[in-house]
Parts: C-alpha cells; structure tokens; sequence
C-alpha cells in the first residue's frame, strides 16, 4: 500500500531537477516553481485557495512538497471585501506555508491588474493581484491607490465606468444618475462638473470677446 501512494522515483528525480508531475486520476498536471495553483481546502464546501509555488522538494520518504506562499482572498483578509474588491481579487500575502503536493487541484493564473483588466474574456482560472498582504497587521502594500469618480473609490474591475471627456475621470453610471443601460448607449460623456464648466466656459466667452473689455485692458497692461 504504502509503495502505491508514494510517487515513482523518477517523478521524484523529475521534480529535483525541473518539476513535478502528478498523475491525478485523467488529468496530467505539470507544476513548477513561479505556478500559481489551485489547492483543495479541508472544508470542501470552501473555494479552493490560491497560492503561488515557491519551492518543490521531495523529502526522504518520497513525499513531494511544496513551499507555498499564499494569495489571500478579501473576505479572509482581516479588513475583509470592500465594494472596489474585484470577485477575482487576490492578495499576495507574506504568509508561507508547506503543503503536500497532493492537495494541489489545478493550475490558474494571477494576473497583473493592468493585463486583467485587458482579457476580453475571464475564464474560471483567472485571478488578478494588485496589492501585497501583511497576514499579520492585515496592512497593503501600495497603501494607497488612485480613487475615481465622485464616490471617491479605487477601481472595480467588476464595475462598467465611463470616462468624462473633459476631466478624464472615470465615473460610475450610477453615481451619474444613469443605467448601465444607458451609460452603454452613450458616444460621449461628460460629467456633471465638466457639463457646468462648459456651460461657464460659455458664458465666460460671451463676456471676453466683447471687443470694448479686451481693448481698453490690454494697452495699459503693456505700458506698465
Ligand atoms: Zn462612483
Ligand atoms: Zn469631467
């Protein structure tokens, strides 16, 4: 029984030199060092957690190990989901760990906020990462990000935002007073504060190109 369970030696060689294969039931997983992989929690009614490989190494027994460093989801972060956390949001945390190659489900991908909101289509294994997690104090690294439109929030991913032409802010449809509905039909927008700054702006023309304002003012500038 005990030879059955243990890995062949040459998956043990295999995984010293490069990687480690496991032979899981009809699905062939090749796991490297950098992999970031799915791992099947105790409680089986949990989502798998999430981690990335930082080491393979099989112990005198043939066990294979791995050395995993843990991506935390919001809600088991201690200031837990906040409304910009995206649903694919992951933390990388300084909390390691080393774990039976065994508990290892599947491989997924931790993309970088930039190139995740990028993908025209997020598939079940995409994840993205924008901020480093202290375990301990539950601190970010960056602490501090960019926030848009008059909500004053960081950006959801999750969230449709339209760009104001004048300001270039991002704005929420909601916080606009719109639908996503209508946000979407829209060719251009303009927020409210860039809507009145035209209309000012308007008014503020009509005022300056009067010739006899522009003319009287100029000359006596220039003299002093
Ligand atoms: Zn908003
Ligand atoms: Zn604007």
């Amino acid at each position: 029984m005990e030879t059955e369970k243990s890995p062949p030696l040459k998956m043990v060689m295999q995984c010293i030199t490069f990687d480690w294969t496991i032979v899981d039931a009809d699905v062939l997983l090749c796991v490297a060092a950098g992999d970031c992989v799915l791992m099947r929690p105790a409680d089986s009614d949990k989502p798998p957690y999430v981690a990335r490989v930082e080491k393979i190494e099989a112990d005198h027994r043939n066990n294979v190990k791995v050395r995993v460093r843990w991506y935390y989801r919001p809600e088991e972060s201690i200031g837990g989901r906040r409304q910009f956390h995206g649903a694919k949001e992951l933390f990388l945390s300084d909390h390691y760990d080393v774990q039976s190659a065994h508990t290892i489900e599947g491989k997924c991908t931790v993309h970088s906020f930039k190139n995740y909101t990028k993908l025209e289509n997020v598939g079940a294994e995409d994840y993205f990462c924008r901020f480093e997690y202290k375990a301990a104090t539950g601190g970010f690294t960056p602490d501090r990000v960019a926030v848009y439109c008059k909500c004053e929030m960081p950006y959801n991913p999750d969230d449709l935002m339209v760009q104001c032409e004048g300001c270039k802010d991002w704005f929420h449809p909601s916080c606009m007073g719109m639908t996503i509905e209508e946000a979407k039909k829209l060719d251009h927008f303009l927020c409210s504060d860039c809507s009145s700054d035209v209309d000012a702006k308007r008014s503020l023309n009509t005022f300056s190109v009067s010739p006899s304002v522009e003319a009287k003012v100029e000359p006596k500038r220039r003299k002093r």
